[in-house]
């Protein structure tokens, strides 16, 4: 398993002066912010939200479709004729790349 390379989670969300601030809850320091527009508060709490996504989706092996666990200590999915497992694997390659 590698690093990860974004700033770990959980992050929060500080609604500011027409715009969204995400802060690592552990250091308090920023992550980063988005402007407000019309789905502002929808989309803050869906990034805000990502990391704690992306380690439930490591985490959720045995596979729910095919039952296949990952690969043993890389919590990488492995199962070349499972739709599940070849999306999760490569959003996680594409989030972690
Ligand atoms: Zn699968």
């Amino acid at each position: 398993m590698s690093a990860a390379k974004h700033t770990p989670g959980p992050w929060h969300v500080h609604d500011g002066d027409n715009r969204f601030l995400f802060v690592d809850s552990q250091t308090k320091g920023s992550v980063c912010k988005i402007a407000v527009n019309g789905h502002s508060e929808a989309n803050a709490r869906l990034i805000a939200a990502a990391p704690e996504m992306l380690e439930l989706l490591k985490a959720m092996t045995p596979c729910p479709e095919c039952k296949m666990r990952g690969i043993p200590g890389t919590q990488k999915f492995h199962w070349p004729n499972c739709e599940n497992c070849i999306r999760a694997q490569a959003l996680i390659d594409r989030i972690e790349k």
